[in-house]
């Protein structure tokens, strides 16, 4: 949708929204339609081609109107959680269905999603203790909860330790960033010698430094041997696996309780919009649900995302997936993934071609870790110089000790001549930086 075209459609928006307000007193106070009514009224998967914006736009009157906020607002939730989960290709156990156990629901942020997990996982193992030893207290089991993560996670896995209150620890990683079985295996038998309860392992795909994969086909076996909840946090990386190419880095998923990422991020859906799943939805509801009699009605059985979450309210956040799916269709949200990759891949070239510089992980997706071959201080002062002139903004990483560059291609409607002038600019700054240094 082209400027022109947006600024029409928000006009017209606004005229319907005028409309409703204008007219509501004819409408219903309360819908009179039946749990489950909207699966069956939208197909059972995302189109592959886009649509129209009419053709959308259409069905907000016959699919949405007759649900009001709410069941709609809960049902198109959970119909787009499980369109995304088959453009993902999840396993069948993540998916709601119409019976399934497991299902997605929207969060504001993957933070949230990691604490929630946490969350439910210690709610897990104290009652799974407790069942054997019912003279055990809740504050000594929880005093003896070890949890894990990357030393490469992002730093909101740490704060979900915080704020849930148990110990966190960070798992080194091998050479390319990745946490392997073998370190997990290690530390569990310390810890557990040492009396500590392992019941949490926060698994990072495509992480914030480097966009490394902690290898989950590994840790995932070791996790449900050892009875640890495995939560994935794919927050940037999991829009990438819609395409068939990327899904491999998703193999081991079938593992995880619980799947994560931000379709805010990389998928064209506006902010806030993290999709979270997981595979028993009664572990998280035996964790958080509160029943007091204000919120006691009818339908009380068929599905209430306030009990995935921890406030009450819920915005009706699916409608904008709703639309981003169908007006790109399947191939089109693929085409711009691709897009984005071949971009990284461009600019990668050109720091290859380069003898003054080198690549510093492997790239996989829209991000490229390059720098000087020098120091630390160098790339330190070519960083501050590129930030400066105000053209480009990069953020660095620390890898393996070395003072790291960071290329992100992230914007809608970046193309290959401002990844050929990103180079340029970063090129020419390079070379005025060395012609001062002393020769
Ligand atoms: C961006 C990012 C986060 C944080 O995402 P929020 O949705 O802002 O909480 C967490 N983990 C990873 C791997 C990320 O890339």
């Amino acid at each position: 949708m082209d400027a022109a075209e947006f600024r029409r459609r928000g006009k017209e928006m606004v005229d319907y929204v005028a409309d409703y307000l204008e007219n509501i007193e004819k409408r219903q106070v309360y819908p009179d339609v039946e749990p489950g009514y909207l699966r069956s009224l939208i197909p059972e998967e995302a189109p592959e081609e886009a649509e129209s914006y009419e053709d959308v736009v259409k069905d907000i009157e016959r699919v949405i109107m007759p649900g009001a906020a709410s069941p709609a607002c809960t049902e198109l939730e959970t119909v787009m959680l499980d369109w995304l989960g088959k453009m993902l290709k999840l396993p069948e156990d993540f998916l709601a269905g119409t019976e399934g156990r497991g299902g997605g629901v929207i969060q504001g942020t993957a933070s949230e999603a990691t604490l929630i997990a946490l969350l439910a996982a210690r709610s897990k193992i104290v009652k799974l203790i407790q069942a054997d030893h019912p003279d055990r207290s809740e504050t000594d089991i929880i005093s003896k909860l070890v949890a894990y993560s990357s030393d490469q996670a992002h730093s909101s896995v740490e704060r979900a330790g915080l704020i849930g209150g148990v110990r966190m620890k960070k798992m080194p990683t091998d050479s390319k960033f990745s946490v392997r079985g073998a370190a997990l295996q290690k530390v569990l038998e310390e810890d557990r010698a040492a009396g500590l309860i392992p019941f949490f392992f926060c698994a990072t795909l495509g992480t914030t430094p480097s966009c490394a994969f902690d290898c989950i086909t590994e840790l995932g076996p070791i996790c449900n041997a050892e009875k640890i909840w495995m939560h994935i946090d794919a927050a940037y990386a999991g829009s990438a696996f819609i395409c068939p190419e990327f899904r491999p880095l998703l193999n081991g998923v079938e593992f995880a309780d619980s799947f994560n990422f931000n379709p805010h991020k990389w998928l064209l859906v506006n902010f806030d919009c993290s999709a979270m799943w997981v595979k028993k939805r009664s572990d998280i509801i035996g964790a958080f649900k509160m029943e007091p009699l204000y919120l006691k009605h009818d339908h009380q059985e068929s599905g209430n995302q306030s009990h995935w979450q921890i406030p009450l309210g819920r915005r009706f956040r699916s409608l904008k997936m709703w639309f981003v799916f169908r007006m790109y269709g399947l191939k089109g949200l693929q085409a711009y993934i691709r897009k984005h990759v071949g971009l990284a891949k461009e600019f990668e070239t050109l720091v290859r071609a380069d003898q003054r510089f080198e690549i510093s992980a492997d790239v996989v997706l829209g991000l490229v870790c390059f720098r000087f071959k020098g120091s630390n201080e160098l790339n330190e002062t070519l960083l501050k110089r590129i930030n400066r002139a105000r053209k480009i903004h990069l953020v660095p990483c620390q890898l393996a000790g070395k003072f790291v560059l960071r290329f992100a291609v992230c914007a809608r409607t970046t193309e290959s001549r401002h990844v050929q002038e990103a180079w340029s600019h970063i090129s020419h700054l390079a070379s005025e930086l060395l012609q001062e240094l002393p020769h």
